[in-house]
C-alpha cells in the first residue's frame, strides 16, 4: 500500500515520529535511518525487521529491507526521510538477514550489494498487491478479421506461461509496444486482473519408489535421511566415483525432507546444461522442480521467488544465486559436483557457492551434502580435520568397472599431418577410434577449447590477432567465419589481409579447437556420424536435450566436445574417450591447475564404459611423468590429493594458508600505476601475513580496463579480511579506479 500520509500531521505531532533502520540495495555497508510510514488513519505503522520497503535515497526510490537494530535517535528529524511503501511479500527471515551479514563481512562486499542478490530486484518487489498481471484466456479463438501477427503470437506464447506477466516485462520480452498487448486484451485473447496470482509449484510426489538401493547405497541414504530428520547443521561429503549412485542416494534424502515438510535446495554447477538431471528428477518425483538461474523469464522469476518465500516450492534446483533466496523452511542443501570451479562467482559479490552453502545450512540448522567423485582438496582437508563427515559409495552401480586409462606419449607418437594440414590425433588414438566404431560402439574426443583455432597469426610478419580490449588472442570460429574474444565477446570478420603488414592470404590458424577436431575426425572417419558438443552449440536446455538424445539412441557415434560433455551424462554405448590435449590445463602455474586438470580429466574419463562394456581412456600428453598423468593412469585419486596437499602445504597455499586477491583496475594505465604505488607504500607489516604486488593481473587488460593485482597471503589463523580492510582504507582511489577484493580466489 501507499502510506497516504498527509505532511501536516507530521508537524502537529508532538511526539517524535518513530524511526527504523533500512538497508537499501546500494553498494553501502550499513542501514540508513528512516521514519516509519503513516497509515490512512494518520498513525504510524510499526514495521518488523525483514519487511521489504521502498524508500527515497537522494532523488531515487529504491527497495530496501527493515534491518535489525535501533535507529539513531540523535539524528535531527529534518535529515530523515519517510518510508514510501511496504511490500506485502513475506519479510526476510532473521536467518537470511544473518546470512546476508555474514556473506558481506566474509567477502568484504557491501551489505547492500549482498542484499540486492537476495531481493533479486526488481522481480521481488513487483509482487506488491495490486500488480496487474496478464494471462492467456485459455481456449479463446480470435474473431474474424483479427490476424495473429508474429508480434501478437510472441505475446501469446509468453502469457501461456502460468505465472502471469506485468505489462512492462511482457512488452520487453516479446519486443512489442504495449498497444499490441492492449489490442490482444480488447480482442479477448488475453486478460489481466489484479488478483493475487497463484505462486505455487506442484508438490513433488513422495510415493514414487526409487530403485532398490545396494547395501552401501542404503547405508549412505539412511545416514542422510537421519540427518534430515534431526534438523541440525552438519556437512557431509558424499564421496563416490561417477556412476556409484550419488544422485540416487541424495534423492532419498530429498524425499525425506519433503516428508518432513521442509524445502530442499540443490545446487548444480551449470543448470543450463542439466537437462538430464531435470529429466531424472521428474521421473523420480513425478513433477519438475522449481528452477532458479539467470535465464528465467521475469514472470517465472517473480513467481519462483514468491513461491520459495511462501514455502510453496518444495524443491529448488539452481545455480549459485539460489543460495540466497528467502526460503520459508529450508531443510536440506545439496551441492552436486561440489569441486566445480563454476561455483565461484567472480562478478559483483565474489563468493564460492559451496562454502556459502555450508554457512547457509548453518544459519538454517540443516544438513548440507557435498557430492563429488573428485572432491576439492579443501573439502578433503575438512574431512580429515573432522569438520565435515564423509559417506563413501563403493564402486560403480551394477559392478560396471572403471575404465582403463592409458597415456599416449606425443613425443613419440606424433600426430601425422594429413595432406590438407596439421593433424591432432595420434596413430594410437586413431586406431582405437577405428576399432570402437567397427565394434558398433561410440567414441568421444575431448578438447577443452571452443572454436576452430586458439590463435591466428600472419605467416609473413608474425603478427598475432589480438583482442583490442583484452590481453587475449582472438579465437577463430570457422562456423561463423569470425574471430572472437572469449573474455569480452568482441568479434570481427576474419580479415583477408594481415592488419599489420597488409600481406594477403597470409593468416593461418594455429593449434586446435574443437571445431578443428571435428574437421579432422570427419576426414579420418568419413563413415562416422560426428557431432560437436560445446557451449556454442548447446545454447539452451532444449538443444542439449536433443543432442543427448541423439547420442543415447546412437545417431551419433563420434562425439567431439569441450568440458560440457564432462558433466554427468550417461551414454551407455560410449566405450572410448580420447583426450586430445591432456596437458592443456596444466600451463600457467595457477594455484589449482593440477587439481582442476585432474578433476576434469577424471570426470571426462568417467564418461567411458558405463554399462556392460568396459571403457577405455586414452590421454594424449607430452608430459606422461607428470603426477597428474600418473595418478590418472593409476586411477588413484587419493594419491593425487595427497601429493597435491603436500605441494600446497609446502607453499603455505590454501587450504593450509589463506589467500585474498586485490584486483585494481582502471582505464588509465599511469593513473592506475600511481594508485598501486601508493597502495604499495601503505602495505602494513603484519606477523604471519604478507602482501605481494602489485603485479599485472592474469588478464592485464580486460574489456578495455588495465588490471593490477596484490595478493594477501596469511597463516590459517589470521583472517585476510581484517588486513585488507585496514590497508585499503588508508588509500582512497579516484572514482575511475575500481578495487575488488576476492577472498579465497579460485585461481591465481
Ligand atoms: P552418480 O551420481 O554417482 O554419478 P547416479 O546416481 O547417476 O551416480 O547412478 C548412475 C547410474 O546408475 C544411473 O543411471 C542410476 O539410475 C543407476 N543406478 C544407481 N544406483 C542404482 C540402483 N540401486 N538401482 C538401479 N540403478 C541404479
Ligand atoms: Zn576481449
Amino acid at each position: 500500500f501507499e502510506s497516504g500520509h498527509d505532511l501536516t500531521l507530521f508537524d502537529q505531532n508532538t511526539k517524535k515520529p518513530l524511526r527504523c533502520r533500512v538497508q537499501v540495495i546500494l553498494p553501502i555497508d550499513r542501514p540508513y535511518d528512516y521514519i516509519l510510514p503513516y497509515g490512512p488513519d494518520g498513525q504510524q505503522i510499526n514495521l518488523e525487521p525483514g519487511q521489504i520497503v521502498q524508500v527515497p535515497v537522494g532523488r531515487r526510490i529504491l527497495p530496501g529491507v527493515v534491518w535489525d537494530g535501533a535507529a539513531d535517535e540523535d539524528v535531527p528529524l529534518k535529515k530523515l526521510k519517510e518510508i514510501i511503501s511496504v511490500s506485502e511479500a513475506i519479510p526476510l527471515k532473521a536467518e537470511l538477514r544473518k546470512f546476508v551479514e555474514w556473506v558481506s563481512s566474509y567477502t568484504l562486499s557491501p551489505q547492500g550489494s549482498v542484499l540486492k542478490m537476495a531481493l533479486s530486484v526488481p522481480q521481488a518487489l513487483e509482487t506488491i498487491v495490486g500488480q496487474k498481471l496478464y494471462h492467456l484466456v485459455v481456449g479463446r479463438e480470435p474473431q474474424e478479421g483479427f490476424r495473429i501477427t508474429a508480434a501478437r503470437q510472441r505475446v501469446l506464447d509468453l502469457v501461456s506461461d502460468s505465472g502471469g506477466w506485468v505489462l512492462g516485462d511482457l512488452a520487453k520480452e516479446a519486443a512489442v509496444s504495449s498497444s499490441v498487448i492492449k489490442g490482444l486484451e480488447q480482442a479477448g485473447l488475453i486478460e489481466s486482473y489484479f488478483d493475487r496470482p497463484d505462486f505455487s509449484f506442484p508438490a513433488p510426489k513422495s510415493d514414487i519408489k526409487g530403485p532398490e538401493l545396494s547395501h552401501g547405497q542404503r547405508e549412505a541414504a539412511d545416514d542422510l535421511m537421519a540427518r534430515v530428520r534431526e534438523h541440525v547443521f552438519s556437512t557431509v561429503l558424499l564421496d563416490g566415483v561417477t556412476g556409484s549412485g550419488k544422485t540416487e542416494v541424495y534423492f532419498e534424502a530429498v524425499e525425506a525432507a519433503m516428508k518432513e515438510g521442509r524445502q530442499v535446495l540443490v545446487l548444480l554447477p551449470e543448470i543450463a546444461l542439466s537437462s538430464q538431471w531435470l529429466d531424472r528428477f521428474e521421473q523420480r518425483f513425478g513433477v519438475a522442480p522449481a528452477e532458479w538461474h539467470s535465464e528465467l523469464s521475469p514472470a517465472l522469476r517473480r513467481k519462483t521467488w514468491r513461491a520459495v518465500s511462501e514455502g510453496k516450492a518444495s524443491v529448488v534446483v539452481g545455480a549459485r544465486s539460489a543460495l540466497i533466496l528467502p526460503y520459508d523452511n529450508l531443510g536440506l542443501i545439496i551441492v552436486d559436483e561440489e569441486h566445480e570451479g563454476s561455483f565461484k562467482q567472480e562478478d559483483g559479490v565474489y563468493y564460492h557457492a559451496r562454502d556459502m552453502a555450508v554457512v547457509r545450512a548453518k544459519c538454517c540448522s540443516c544438513p548440507v551434502v557435498l557430492a563429488s567423485a573428485t572432491p576439492a582438496l579443501e573439502t578433503m582437508i575438512n574431512v580429515q580435520n573432522g569438520r565435515y563427515d564423509r559417506l563413501i559409495l563403493p564402486g560403480r552401480h551394477g559392478g560396471a568397472g572403471m575404465p582403463d586409462v592409458e597415456l599416449i606419449d606425443l613425443r613419440f607418437d606424433k600426430p601425422e599431418r594429413l595432406n590438407t594440414g596439421p593433424g591432432w590425433l595420434s596413430q594410437a588414438l586413431r586406431g582405437a577410434i577405428r576399432k570402437t566404431l567397427d565394434a558398433g560402439e561410440q567414441a568421444m574426443l575431448f578438447l577443452n577449447r571452443r572454436g576452430y583455432a586458439p590463435l591466428t597469426l600472419c605467416r609473413t610478419c608474425g603478427h598475432r590477432m589480438q583482442c583490442p580490449h583484452c590481453t587475449a588472442w582472438l579465437v577463430e570460429h570457422r562456423r561463423f567465419a569470425r574471430l572472437q574474444c572469449h573474455h569480452c565477446g568482441f568479434n570481427t570478420a576474419l580479415p583477408n589481409a594481415c592488419p599489420s603488414c597488409a600481406a594477403e592470404d597470409t593468416l593461418v590458424a594455429c593449434g586446435p579447437g574443437v571445431e578443428r577436431i571435428v574437421e579432422e575426425a570427419k576426414k579420418l572417419f568419413p563413415d562416422a556420424n560426428v557431432a560437436l558438443m560445446a557451449s556454442d552449440t548447446m545454447t539452451s536446455p532444449a538443444a542439449t536435450r536433443e543432442m543427448v538424445k541423439s547420442i543415447q539412441n546412437r545417431e551419433v557415434n563420434l562425439l567431439v566436445g569441450t568440458q560440457v560433455v564432462a558433466k554427468g551424462y550417461h551414454f551407455p554405448y560410449l566405450t572410448l574417450v580420447g583426450v586430445v590435449d591432456a596437458d592443456l590445463g596444466l600451463f600457467g602455474g595457477d594455484l589449482r591447475a593440477a587439481e582442476r586438470t585432474f578433476q576434469l580429466l577424471h570426470q571426462v574419463a568417467g564418461r567411458a564404459g558405463r554399462a556392460e562394456h568396459k571403457g577405455r581412456v586414452l590421454l594424449q600428453t607430452s608430459d606422461p611423468n607428470h603426477p597428474v598423468m600418473q595418478t590418472l593412469k593409476a586411477g588413484d585419486r587419493d594419491k593425487f590429493l595427497e601429493q597435491e596437499a603436500e605441494t600446497r602445504a609446502r607453499g603455505h597455499l590454501p587450504p593450509f594458508g589463506r589467500l585474498a586477491a586485490i584486483i585494481v583496475s582502471g582505464p588509465d594505465e599511469s593513473e592506475l600505476d600511481n594508485f598501486c604505488a601508493s597502495l604499495a607504500r601503505a602495505i602494513p607489516q603484519i606477523d604471519g601475513a604478507q602482501i605481494l604486488g602489485p603485479a599485472p593481473a592474469p588478464l592485464a587488460l580486460l574489456r578495455g580496463k588495465f588490471r593490477r593485482r596484490f595478493l594477501i597471503m596469511s597463516k590459517r589463523s589470521i583472517a585476510p579480511q581484517g588486513i585488507a580492510k585496514e590497508w585499503l582504507s588508508r588509500v582512497k582511489p579516484s572514482s575511475r579506479i575500481r578495487v575488488v577484493v576476492d577472498i579465497d580466489p579460485y585461481s591465481f
